[in-house]
This record gives structure tokens, C-alpha cells and sequence, in this order.
């Protein structure tokens, strides 16, 4: 049994008809990389570096995220990793900021906000980032965007630092992607303009659900409403995918339904380029796209879109999974 998950691990994600995409682990802690390098991702698709910042009892300053983000660089070996800079607020707190208490944390001050709020911080983070590159492929994410200005000045504080640091004469890749999460319907209906701008969307699923649908992740009480498949949040996912390739950009997707096997045949036929997921979660995803015809994929997808309720879709899905 051993055996066989390791080969279900390691095989690459291709769907029957050859179509290869990636497949990314996401990690929130340094120590996790040694299980991402040997879990048969392609690369670290979501690094969540909030919990460096949680698990201290001050900001860490540059020199102690560079030593955790160049850790997992390394040990990733040449395979990509995804940074995604300090997404804290919301649900995740930071106690030794003292930030006050809102009356709706998930719409207030969090993420990005904080970031150009606190520019000094993001700053660090983004030099931190910025050196890790000399180890490996590195691509800095944004979380949190809602519209063009906010990404336009994380994107600009990402251009001095990046300067500044080739001027100090620092050994720095080459090339570092920058681009943003897509977890607010905002973005998602603005991923045409985007798309111009950024190297790369990663769809986050577990906050475009809540936005889209004004359904709390957290409360279990609105649980029967949280759905990836309400045709709401499919159309949006759609229409981010398709506004990367039209400007020959990538999507990859970090939140929770990349992991579900279900819904791969969408995702597959949407053409996401790279599913992004907990350790555990990766040979049931690999196996479930091994099944699948793209061609045929694309068809359902544009099918199952155009269905009007989430049970519809699902109930489509597992119809379709129970055959293949
Ligand atoms: C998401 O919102 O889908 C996501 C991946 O980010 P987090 O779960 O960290 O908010
Ligand atoms: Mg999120």
C-alpha cells in the first residue's frame, strides 16, 4: 500500500488525453517544505507566510524571513515557490500589533490593506523575498486585491525594493513573476485589465466563495450555503482563466476546491494550469485528472456552467466522477 501511494505521489499530472498541468502544495510553515519536496508537487504553490508572523512574539524582521523563505527555496531545488506576502486580519490575528477589534474583521483591515498601510512591513517582506530568490524559482503573490491601485502600488513597492537590492549588489534571479490572488469578486470581474498588468492569478476559493456569496467561512450555522459550486463563483472562475490566456498569463488555484477530485473535470475543462492543495490531497487529485479528456471536459464545463443551482452542478459532477 505504501508503494502504490508513493507512485499515485509521483506520477505527473497528465489527464488521459496528455494534457499536463501543475501541481502545487500549499505550506505555512518553513518546516513543512521537506514533506513539499518529497510529495510529487511540481512546486510550492501557496506559501502562507502569516504563520512565521503568528508563531513569533514580535515582527520578524528581514533577516528571520530570509532565513525561513530561503530554507524552502532550497529545498524546494529549482521546483517553484509561490510567496504570498503577510495576509493577516481577518480570522487570523497578530496579538503583539494590538490591531483594535472590528465588527467585521473579514471586510476590514487585513491583507494587502495592512501591507500598504504599513509600508515599512511590506517592504522587509518583499526584500526578504526578493534574496531568497538567489536560491531557486521564487514568485511573490498578493493577497487580498480588489482593485487595479492596490496591486499597481504593491507592484511598484516590489520595483524599488528590487532595484535598491541590485544596486546593494545582491545575488537575485534573474526574474521573479509577481501576481495576485483572485479572492474578491472585484478582481475576478476586473481579470481582463489585470491580466495586462500581473504574471499570474491564483484563484483562492475559500474567500471568493464567502465574498461572493456573503456567506461567512467561518459560521457554521450559513455552512449549507458556502458552495465553490454556485454558479456565481463558476462564472467568475471561468471568466479569470479565460482573461489570462487571452493575455497569455497563467492561472493556478490555492483555495480548497483544487483539492477536491469532484471538481477537477471543471477546473480541467475551465484550463487552470495549476492546482494548489494540501500534501494529502495530491494523489487523489492526480489520479482523478489521469481519467479525464480534456476535450471532453471543456464541453462539460461550459454545460455544467450554465446549470442554475450548486446541487445541480454537483450532482452532474458526481454522476460523471461515478462513470469515469
Ligand atoms: C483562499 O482564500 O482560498 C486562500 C487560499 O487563502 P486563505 O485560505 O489563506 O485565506
Ligand atoms: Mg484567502
Amino acid at each position: 500500500r505504501i508503494a502504490s501511494e508513493r507512485e499515485g505521489r509521483f506520477r505527473p499530472a497528465v489527464s488521459a488525453d496528455g494534457r499536463r498541468v501543475e501541481i502545487g502544495v500549499n505550506i505555512g510553515a518553513a518546516a513543512e517544505s521537506e514533506a513539499a519536496a518529497d510529495s510529487g508537487a511540481d512546486g510550492i504553490g501557496l506559501y502562507r507566510t502569516e504563520f512565521l508572523f503568528m508563531h513569533a512574539e514580535r515582527l520578524p524582521d528581514e533577516e528571520e524571513q530570509y532565513a525561513a523563505y530561503s530554507e524552502v527555496v532550497r529545498r524546494m531545488d529549482g521546483r517553484p515557490v509561490i510567496i504570498r506576502t503577510l495576509d493577516i486580519g481577518g480570522d487570523k490575528a497578530l496579538p503583539y500589533l494590538n490591531l483594535p477589534k472590528e465588527a467585521n474583521p473579514f471586510l476590514g483591515y487585513r491583507a494587502i490593506r495592512i501591507g500598504l498601510d504599513r509600508e515599512d512591513w511590506l517592504r522587509s517582506q518583499l526584500r526578504a523575498i526578493i534574496r531568497a530568490s538567489a536560491h531557486g524559482e521564487v514568485k511573490v503573490m498578493f493577497p487580498m486585491i480588489s482593485g487595479l491601485g492596490e496591486w499597481r502600488r504593491a507592484k511598484a513597492l516590489f520595483e524599488e525594493e528590487l532595484a535598491s537590492l541590485r544596486k546593494e549588489g545582491q545575488s537575485i534571479a534573474d526574474r521573479i513573476e509577481t501576481g495576485i490572488m483572485v479572492e474578491i469578486p472585484s478582481a475576478a470581474l476586473l481579470a481582463d485589465t489585470f491580466a495586462r498588468e500581473v504574471d499570474f492569478f491564483s484563484i483562492g476559493t475559500n474567500d471568493l466563495v464567502q465574498y461572493t456569496l456573503a456567506v461567512d467561512r467561518m459560521n457554521e450555522k450559513v455552512a449549507p450555503l458556502y458552495d465553490y459550486f454556485h454558479p456565481a463563483v463558476l462564472q467568475l472562475i471561468q471568466r479569470v482563466i479565460e482573461a489570462s490566456h487571452t493575455h497569455g498569463k497563467w492561472t493556478g488555484m490555492c483555495g480548497g476546491m483544487a483539492a477536491d477530485p469532484i471538481a477537477a473535470p471543471l477546473l480541467l475543462g475551465y484550463g487552470l494550469d495549476e492546482w494548489s492543495m494540501d500534501i494529502g490531497s495530491i494523489p487523489k487529485v492526480k489520479q482523478a485528472l489521469s481519467r479525464l479528456d480534456s476535450g471532453e471536459c471543456r464541453e462539460w464545463a461550459a454545460r455544467l456552467t450554465a446549470l442554475d443551482t450548486p446541487e445541480a452542478v454537483r450532482s452532474e459532477l458526481v454522476h460523471l466522477s461515478e462513470r469515469s
